[in-house]
């Protein structure tokens, strides 16, 4: 895969007064695993939000694979897999009932459903709980089920707002493996986050984004410079370089009342 996944022009969304995603303009190459990074409030989540067709930008375009979301949105909801933020599921049924349905609403014939699920609740470490109501599944195992919901009709992007978050270290390396395995058959992956050794660790290409608006673009040695590590980079592009947190809080410590 070549070109753009996704090209965002002129995008805005603003609450009230308050402007969450001020005009951007961003390219994100095909065949990438993308890290979309910035502080809390950044807009990341209003800005993914658009770009899948959740929440409608109040100027602006956006096209994923060519199609734009708000003109074409069934032509790109069939080439997208989501796992977004505070990812609401169907509680009731069990994880294989999950991805049956989830399957079927994509029109997979039930076979091929009944083969994808088995496979992917195996890589994913589900197995044992695919009979477990979602209701009774740990954070960890929610975002794994709704992960394997994304990628059941083998989307061309998958957007991930903050998959690691609450995620234990065994889990969080089973969903890596799981998507550095479907960037090598030359998908594409955007996810959010701010743990910047994360995005460091495994993203090839970068968009920083600090008060509703794009700072850099570009692979992770662009975006990084000069700098020794991406969170450096990051500080410095933010604003937040030389700020001693700790300057202000003299009564903090010491046991003082
Ligand atoms: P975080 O990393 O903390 O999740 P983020 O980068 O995803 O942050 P957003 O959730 O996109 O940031 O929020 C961007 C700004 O828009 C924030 O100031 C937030 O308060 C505001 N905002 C987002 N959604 C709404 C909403 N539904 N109503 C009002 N303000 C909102």
């Amino acid at each position: 895969m070549s070109g753009s996944a996704v090209r965002v022009q002129g995008l805005w969304k603003r609450f009230g007064q308050q402007v969450a995603v001020g005009g951007i303009d961003l390219e994100l190459p095909a065949g990438k695993f993308i890290g979309l990074v910035g502080p809390n409030g950044a807009g990341k989540t209003t800005t993914l939000s658009m770009v899948t067709g959740l929440l409608r930008p109040d100027q602006g375009s956006v096209e994923v694979v060519g199609h734009d979301v708000w003109r074409d949105p069934a032509e790109v909801k069939a080439r997208i897999g989501v796992l977004p933020e505070g990812l609401r599921l169907f509680e009731r049924l069990s994880g294989r009932e999950l991805l049956g349905y989830t399957g079927r609403l994509r029109g997979l014939p039930g076979t091929e459903v009944d083969k994808r699920a088995t496979q992917l609740l195996d890589v994913l470490d589900l197995s044992g709980a695919q009979h477990k109501l979602v209701v009774d599944y740990s954070t960890g195992m929610r975002k794994k089920i709704g992960l394997a919901a994304a990628l059941l009709h083998n989307p061309e992007v998958l957007f991930l707002d903050e998959p690691f978050e609450g995620v234990d270290p065994v889990s969080a390396q089973t969903i890596r493996g799981v998507l550095e395995r479907y960037t090598a058959s030359g998908a594409t992956v955007v996810f959010s986050s701010h743990v910047m050794e994360l995005v460091e660790s495994l993203c090839d290409w970068v968009a920083v984004m600090a008060a509703g608006r794009i700072r850099a673009t570009g692979t992770l040695a662009e975006v990084r410079g000069e700098a020794a590590s991406l969170q450096e980079a990051f500080l410095e592009l933010v604003g937040a370089g030389g700020r001693d947190a700790g300057s202000d809080l003299d009564w903090l410590g010491g046991g003082a009342r």
